[in-house]
């Protein structure tokens, strides 16, 4: 779906389809060399990191492996409170396996600190975090996260797998939405 499809429901885009793969490509080429010699798990949180999983992985000119999770949390309206429920696990054993733990977006970290937690206490030789956007708010946060594709301000951005009530996924760019889309 491009922006003329929706017109009217968005107000300023912040990146296009073009500079997303770009920035992935630099992404891609700055994990290859970190973990270079070395068995990469990269892991999914669904939904909304489907697509730059899908992108990421493309832009890699390696062998890399994918599994994927599915958390729900606990919060009020759209603000996340850090508790968690499991609701599809990895089918994969991450004992002594470098995992990187693929993200649409950081808003206040709590989801992702407590999915990091979980995971390092399952014995993995590493994990790290890569999201494509970062919010203000997660930079205040006592997680690493290694890779971020754009900081960007503290609006609601949907497109490249971010939705608003499962909408706009699909949208090829990542924009603001409308006001009068959800007042
Ligand atoms: P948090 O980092 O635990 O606060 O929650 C991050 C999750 O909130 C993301 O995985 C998204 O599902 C959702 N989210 C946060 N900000 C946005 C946004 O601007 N657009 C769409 N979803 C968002």
């Amino acid at each position: 779906m491009d922006e003329a499809d929706v017109e009217g429901d968005l107000v300023t885009t912040l990146y296009t389809e073009e500079q997303i793969q770009e920035r992935l490509a630099s992404l891609a080429a700055d994990i290859e060399r970190d973990y270079e010699g070395q068995d990469l798990l990269m892991v999914g949180v669904l939904r909304g990191a489907v697509m730059v999983m899908a992108d990421l992985a493309r832009h890699f000119r390696r062998h890399v492996e994918m599994d994927w999770m599915a958390i729900s949390s606990y919060g009020s309206g759209t603000k996340s409170s850090g508790v968690v429920r499991i609701l599809k696990d990895l089918d994969t054993d991450i004992t002594n396996r470098h995992v990187l733990v693929v993200e649409d977006i950081i808003d206040t970290g709590l989801t992702l600190s407590w999915l990091v937690s979980n995971l390092s206490s399952r014995g993995p030789a590493s994990v790290h975090i890569c999201t494509l956007l970062r919010k203000p708010e997660a930079q205040r946060m006592s997680v690493d996260v290694r890779y971020v594709g754009y900081d960007i301000p503290n609006e609601f951005v949907v497109g490249y797998g971010l939705d608003y009530a499962e909408r706009y996924r699909n949208l090829r760019s990542i924009a603001t939405l409308a006001p009068h889309v959800y007042s």
